[in-house]
């Protein structure tokens, strides 16, 4: 089994969502009392978050990629960035270390193709929103991505930085978010991707009628399959 390297802690509460995955589907896939080679490296979000509202990403960028240098001397033979929005930096992260990086959005891919999705509706942070790093990774790819219009955009940027990285799970955001994906559906999209990895805590596939793409899910079950091949 490989060692999985995972920079944590965007926000901790997705990090805790990701430890309980990678174990859980490790111990699915081997029985007994197997469980992961994970160490995780868990970064301060506030300077994370502070520095993506000053625009500043080589901040956040020399900020995990010493920690993903720091996980690659301990004996990780591979990376995750716990969350889609610091993706923006991935190349720079990668820069850091000689190990590969697992990318959120090329496994959020694969999930996609797996299940024949041609157009999806994203929903995440504005930056994933309204930015080209991860979307023009997906349309490159061949899958069209609606968003949510720029209230919306606003509304669920809001709900993830103000509430969802504290671990408030409130149901008038649940209400809000479960609109924008009927409305997304009403524009044609097939799936739905969770592009930020503490929506999960809101969204579940019961709430919807169509396919709901968890990126934390996606991503932990990628790691995992890396790890034991
Ligand atoms: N975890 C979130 C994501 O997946 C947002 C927090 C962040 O800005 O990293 O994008």
């Amino acid at each position: 089994m490989k060692t999985i390297g995972l920079l944590g802690g965007m926000s901790w509460e997705s990090t805790v969502t990701y430890y309980q995955l990678i174990n859980q589907a490790v111990s699915d896939r081997l029985g007994g009392v197997h469980s992961a080679k994970i160490l995780i490296a868990s970064v301060d979000f506030d300077e994370i978050a502070r520095s993506q509202e000053r625009n500043d990403w080589a901040t956040g960028a020399a900020i995990l990629g010493k920690a993903a240098r720091g996980l690659e001397l301990a004996g990780a033979d591979f990376i995750l960035i716990g969350a889609n929005t610091m993706h923006k930096v991935a190349d720079q992260i990668q820069d850091y270390i000689s190990i590969p990086l697992l990318h959120i959005a090329d496994a959020t891919i694969a999930a996609l193709r797996a299940q024949g999705i041609t157009r999806v509706g994203m929903l995440g942070t504005k930056y994933t929103l309204q930015e080209d790093f991860y979307k023009q990774r997906l349309i490159a790819a061949g899958i069209d991505v609606l968003i949510p219009n720029a209230p919306g955009v606003d509304e669920v940027n809001r709900i993830i930085y103000e509430e969802l990285v504290v671990g408030r799970k409130l149901p008038g955001s649940k209400a809000a978010l479960l609109k924008m994906i009927t409305e997304l559906q009403a524009r044609g999209a097939e799936g739905i991707i969770l592009g930020c990895t503490e929506l999960d805590l809101l969204v579940e596939p019961a709430d919807v009628t169509l396919p709901l793409f968890d990126t934390t899910q996606i991503h932990a079950q990628a790691a995992v399959d890396l790890a034991l091949s």
